[in-house]
């Protein structure tokens, strides 16, 4: 690998993230660890890190294009993200076009509801409160943003969803509903950081119906990383599947 991998900063459910020679920089690295659940359900996936790390890469790409702030920097190869160091915020926000998942466990919205303009919704991220769903107000008291930043977020989220649903769409793909987290650069900006993936996302194949995400595992059905390879194969372009390998 061109750029060296150094110590281990941090490892999470499906992502370590290791220092580099410059102290801006930092390599996230995608592993094949599927968790739902909160961690309850937990499996090893031969190749999912390399399909996320292609998706996720391709995805942020698409977002610096429309001029959004990302972390991403360059794939160094399948599976190890170079990207910029952030301060992490522990906000889980959920951008939803469709209801789906807990939203219909929680409340009694109909499935597959639309929503126009999408619900964004925040939730706190702590295992050990098991992420409860936050407002502004909680969100500012317990000293995570202020009042502008979590304005930011709400302005940036919409952005990603409009760019990201207009993409995904002429890839033949409906976005029904993801999850992003934001950090703060050494300058205070607010950054997407973390991934955007079929492990964070709901992806609908727009033909079939058919589920493409992590909802597959979830459920315990068959066919996860088929799913997910075919989001990757729909969405690179000929050069970048020929670059990375994919077939
Ligand atoms: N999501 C995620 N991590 C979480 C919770 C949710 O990436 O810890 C994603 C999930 O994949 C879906 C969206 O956020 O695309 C909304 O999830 P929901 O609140 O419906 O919860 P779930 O059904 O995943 O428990």
């Amino acid at each position: 690998m061109t750029e060296k991998v150094g110590k281990l900063l941090y490892t999470g459910k499906a992502k370590d993230v290791y220092e580099t020679d410059d102290p801006n920089h930092v390599i996230v690295k995608f592993r094949d660890d599927i968790t739902a659940g909160d961690g309850e359900k937990k499996d090893n996936i031969n190749m999912k890190g390399y399909y996320n790390s292609l998706i996720s890469a391709k995805l942020f790409q698409v977002l610096e294009d429309a001029g959004i702030k990302t972390q991403y920097i360059k794939l160094v190869e399948p599976r190890y993200m170079l990207s910029h160091r952030l301060e992490m915020i522990p906000l889980e926000v959920i951008a939803r076009n469709k209801a789906a998942g807990s939203l219909l466990r929680r409340f009694p919205f109909e499935e597959d509801q639309e929503f126009v303009p999408p619900l964004i919704q925040m939730d706190y991220k702590s295992d050990e409160f098991g992420d409860p769903m936050l407002n502004d107000e909680i969100a500012i008291a317990l000293g995570l943003v202020n009042r502008e930043e979590i304005r930011k977020i709400k302005e940036i989220t919409l952005k990603i969803n409009n760019t990201l649903k207009k993409f995904l769409e002429e890839k033949g793909i409906t976005l029904v509903d993801f999850k992003i987290e934001f950090g703060f650069d050494k300058d205070r900006n607010i950054v997407l950081g973390d991934e955007i993936s079929p492990d964070t996302c709901r992806f609908w194949d727009i033909k079939t119906c058919d589920t493409l995400d992590k909802d597959l595992f979830r459920k315990g059905e068959s066919g996860v990383i088929e799913a997910y390879r075919k989001v990757a194969l729909m969405l690179l372009d000929d050069e970048e599947k020929n670059r990375w390998g994919l077939e």
